[in-house]
């Protein structure tokens, strides 16, 4: 997720990042808690009849819910877990360490656009970014890289130890991600067009779509092209020489993905992970929130809260009710009935559809298509307590110094992921896994006691299949052979370690709803891009069945703590709403 060198594109993103900084109100978080605690209550209790239920309260089911509020809805929020947040989560996993804290799953943001900031005042809640440092890989063999996002001249000075050719196209290739995310980066707030409908309003929709496109030239278009069907390989290939560089911007192209960087569509993956402006202003920055993930999704249920949403913890539900063809409420797995003419899904296609609508009650296609729904990633999340930070021989100290600031890799060549992919495909874990680490406690002085620190390891991958079976003590290896590739070229790092906690796709699914383990409900393979996610003709966050809205990470924009899938959603049901109003639906 962290890779700084592809994001030239962002340099105004830091700006408003530090926005959000200064923006910041801890003492007005607090006090909106206090006053919204009294609309926070349990499964048993509470009135049987809202306007709408968000079904998950993630941080897109939150989105929803505030948006919804916001429009007047009297909105309910039911949460499976004691606790909201979903994949954006922060925990304290050891019982005899309560004071380390780590944002246990997703760890760092960026995608989470300026409109949904601005729109839910985020900043007023506890949203509080600290700009990543440089991306740092540190090189068995001896040496080491960092990449900035936004210093060119020192991008140069690295690059040119690997490879002088390599620092002369780094500009170049900073300057053609940037002109590529200016168009790429408004798409994600594109409601998709449903391609092949002659629906009168589905053709205005593409058409209006290419219209806003016009002045795109054959050069532009055959560079989205590429990008959308080549590998990271190959398009780096084309770049640069030096394995070391390659090695660095090709993570972006692989984090939670079930596809080595020799595979077509991971030059997309990188894409994703690069753009730095949605059209409505910048980005922020990849960056750390101060209180881990978990604050991110308290600062949006906080703002939920305020609006005058509910929400209800401890409350699985276990069906979607229908009516006349129609959402009609859920019911609860304690057997409890809830009703709402509007109902918001944030879960994973196969729960939301097959498991909570019911295969009889949806159009056979749909069904089809959902069931084949790829949902794979062999990401283990290992998270650390150290006593010291790691001591890098190519970088001496243990005091804080700006390599540990940012991501601090283990990727060192495309061959290194290659192989670690292909061990999975194969069928066993990586002997050498990859880890995109971070260390967010270089700023972020609230997850652990004075003068510790946590780390964060992405790592990939082991087999798909592991989401069926725990595989507990092969996961305890493998987080040793993680450690080991670190303990390489940071020597103390093994023996600095206080603390882990190994959170595999067994756990990712059976814990927190990913089905598959995979970290965005469904991979982020070319077939479940854009019109296509999570199902053609229902990429517009509406479902077969009316009254029923889709906001999961398995929707257009998603995956990825970016509150779109949530807002789209919201923004369906409130238009759908006002049109019925006025005149005959739509579906
Ligand atoms: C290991 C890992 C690392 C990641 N790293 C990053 C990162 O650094 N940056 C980033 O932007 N993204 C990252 N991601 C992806 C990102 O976290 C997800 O895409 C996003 O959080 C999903 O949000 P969501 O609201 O769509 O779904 P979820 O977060 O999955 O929320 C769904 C909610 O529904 C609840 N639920 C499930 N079943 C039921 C039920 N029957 N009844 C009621 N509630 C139910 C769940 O408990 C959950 O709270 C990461 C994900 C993982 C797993």
């Amino acid at each position: 997720m962290a890779t700084k060198a592809t994001q030239a594109a962002k340099t105004a993103a830091g700006k408003a990042v530090q926005a959000a900084q200064a923006g910041a109100s801890a003492a007005s978080a607090a006090a909106s808690t206090a006053k919204a605690r009294t609309r926070t209550r349990t499964a048993a209790a509470g009135p049987t009849d809202y306007d709408a239920i968000i079904v998950g309260g993630g941080h897109n089911g939150l989105v929803a819910a505030a948006y919804l509020a916001r429009s007047g809805a009297r909105t309910l929020v039911l949460e499976a877990r004691p606790k909201t947040g979903g994949a954006a989560t922060t925990e304290a996993p050891w019982p005899d360490a309560p004071d380390f804290k780590v944002t246990r799953l997703s760890y760092v943001m960026s995608l989470l656009p300026p409109t949904i900031i601005n729109d839910l005042q985020l900043e007023r809640h506890g949203y509080k970014i600290f700009p990543m440092g440089p991306y740092y890989q540190a090189f068995p063999e001896g040496g080491s890289i960092k990449l900035y996002a936004d210093d060119a001249k020192r991008n140069y000075d690295e690059v040119s130890r690997w490879s002088k050719k390599d620092a002369e196209a780094m500009p170049r290739w900073d300057a053609w991600l940037a002109g590529l995310a200016e168009v790429l980066g408004p798409l994600l707030l594109t409601v998709p067009p449903n391609l092949g409908s002659r629906k009168p309003r589905d053709l205005n929709e593409t058409l209006r779509l290419a219209w806003r496109n016009r002045n795109l030239d054959v050069r532009t278009i055959a560079d989205v092209t590429r990008l959308m069907t080549m590998s990271i390989a190959d398009l780096l290939d084309d770049w640069f020489e030096s394995p070391q560089v390659k090695g660095a911007l090709a993570v972006n192209g692989v984090i939670g993905t079930w596809a080595g960087p020799y595979e077509p569509g991971t030059a997309y993956v990188m894409a994703h992970h690069s753009i730095g402006d949605v059209g409505d202003g910048h980005l922020g920055n990849w960056g750390f929130q101060e209180g881990g993930m978990g604050a991110v999704a308290d600062a949006i249920a906080r703002a939920a809260r305020q609006n005058g949403a509910e929400i209800r913890t401890d409350a699985k539900v276990s069906q979607i009710t229908l009516k006349d063809g129609r959402a009609s409420g859920v019911i609860l797995e304690n057997g409890q009935q809830i009703t709402a003419k509007v109902v918001v899904s944030s879960l994973h296609p196969r729960t939301a559809f097959l498991d909570h609508v019911g295969r009889q009650n949806l159009p056979d296609d749909f069904v089809r298509d959902i069931e084949h729904w790829k949902t794979r990633s062999g990401v283990v999340k290992i998270n650390l307590a150290l006593a010291e930070l790691p001591d890098f021989t190519a970088d001496p100290g243990t005091n804080l110094q700006e390599h540990h600031t940012g991501s601090v890799e283990m990727a060192p060549t495309m061959p290194y992921i290659e192989r670690a992919f292909q061990d999975a495909r194969e069928g066993r874990p990586a002997a050498r896994p990859f880890s995109d680490g971070v260390i967010p406690t270089a700023f972020d002085k609230t997850l652990v006691p004075e003068g510790y620190h946590i780390m964060s390891l992405f790592t990939q991958w082991v087999p798909s299949d592991w989401s069926e079976e725990p595989h507990a003590e092969e996961l305890q290896a493998y987080a040793d052979r993680m450690i080991d590739c670190y303990n390489e070229v940071a020597p103390n790092f093994k023996s600095s370690i206080l603390h882990r906690d190994v959170v595999g796709p067994y756990q990712m699914e059976h814990d927190y709803g990913l089905i598959g383990g995979n970290i965005f409900h469904g991979e982020l393979s070319l077939e479940q891009l854009f019109h296509m996610r999570p199902a053609p003709g229902f990429a517009d966050y509406r479902t077969p069945v009316p009254g029923l809205y889709y906001a999961s990470s398995a929707t257009h924009a998603g995956g990825g703590v970016c509150g779109i899938p949530g807002m789209q959603a919201a923004k369906a049901a409130i238009a759908d709403r006002r049109s019925a109003l006025r005149g005959p639906r739509r579906r």
